[in-house]
């Protein structure tokens, strides 16, 4: 190579975008670009002469040391060397900055083994990453969260019920599902204002947040109707979980934004979900059971059987 390429090639190492590195056979540092300057921070007469493991992280310099003891005796058997990999480099200040490094063998000019690294800085990416995560999650929560209560959502009620049903067929067990509404809320509406009416939807959910099991899935099925959904419970503790539940709305009070505090109650209607159970029969079952429940005097559970179905509906 002339004199005229060397300078080319220095040239291109030099202005390259990405931070390169040319390293000594026992990897020490022999040439870094500006790029490799400006990404660790370091001056290049702090970099040229020092062991690689400068730029590694404490946790990775350890098995970058056993790697290359391996290379020496044994040659690339590990497939590390020419495979882009997302890494992260110890800057000069402490900071870990993530990097796409590609790390390759260099031919051997003068019977000196060399090795290259380049590395592309990932922190815009990264970032991009982290915010697209974010507005996922974001967008998952809209989908799935009832704004008002932070429950789950219809959407996400009727998906878990389907699961369930399959998960009851396929293992036998057992499972329930509530459905709640609430006694003469239009009332609550037409006497204190829909505002009212809406902090009292947010509260007895957090009340019925605290009141079911951690297993068991609130929702707000739509308007002042909520459902649960109760994994792992036979019929008659559904019923023990739904009465505590009354009993504890009986005792609250639900606190208006003017200072003022009223009391309510709901009705409910369980349905057992067994083997071979379809989600839109077992809605229907519930709303009947709740219906039930309004008609023979509100404030009560009822668990659906096969009876009511025969009766009018909605009281
Ligand atoms: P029942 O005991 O038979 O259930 O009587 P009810 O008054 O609760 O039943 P109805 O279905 O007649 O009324 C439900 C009311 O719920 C009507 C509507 O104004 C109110 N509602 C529905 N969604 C919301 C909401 O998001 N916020 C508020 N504040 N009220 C709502
Ligand atoms: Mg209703
Ligand atoms: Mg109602």
């Amino acid at each position: 190579m002339s004199d005229h390429d060397t300078t080319v090639f220095r040239d291109m190492f030099n202005h390259s975008f990405d931070a390169q590195w040319i390293l000594s056979a026992d990897m020490h540092i022999e040439h870094a670009n500006a790029a490799a300057v400006s990404l660790t921070g370091y001056g290049i007469e702090e970099l040229v002469g020092q062991p690689l493991s400068l730029l590694l992280p404490p946790k990775i310099a350890k098995a970058h040391d056993t790697y290359v003891a391996h290379y020496n005796k044994h040659g690339e058997t590990q497939g590390v060397l020419g495979q882009p990999r997302r890494f992260e480099v110890l800057a000069r200040d402490g900071s870990l900055i993530p990097i796409q490094l590609k790390a390759f063998r260099l031919g051997r000019g003068d019977d000196e083994r060399r090795f290259g690294a380049t590395m592309v800085d990932l922190r815009a990416q990264v970032l991009l990453e982290k915010e697209q995560l974010h507005t996922m999650a974001q967008l998952k929560r809209l989908a799935l969260i009832d704004p008002l209560t932070e429950l789950w959502n219809r959407r996400a009620f009727d998906d878990a019920l389907d699961r369930q049903c399959a998960l009851v067929s396929r293992h036998h067990s057992a499972a329930a599902l509530a459905m709640i509404d609430i006694d003469h809320f239009k009332q609550v509406n037409d006497t204190y204002g829909h505002a009212a009416g809406d902090r009292v939807l947010q509260q007895l959910a957090s009340h019925l947040k605290e009141i079911v099991r951690k297993e068991d899935m609130c929702a707000r099925l739509g308007g002042e109707e909520f459902g649960i959904l109760m994994p792992a419970c036979d019929p008659e503790s559904a019923v023990i979980v739904i009465e505590r539940a009354l009993q504890r709305v009986a005792t609250d009070r639900f606190d208006l934004d003017d200072g003022r505090a009223i009391s309510i109650s709901f009705s409910a209607g369980i349905a057992a979900i067994e083997t071979d159970a379809a989600a839109d029969i077992l809605l229907e079952h519930a709303d009947a059971a709740m219906y039930q429940a309004k008609k023979t005097g509100r404030a009560r559970v009822e668990m659906w059987v096969p009876e009511i179905a025969a009766t009018p509906v909605r009281a």
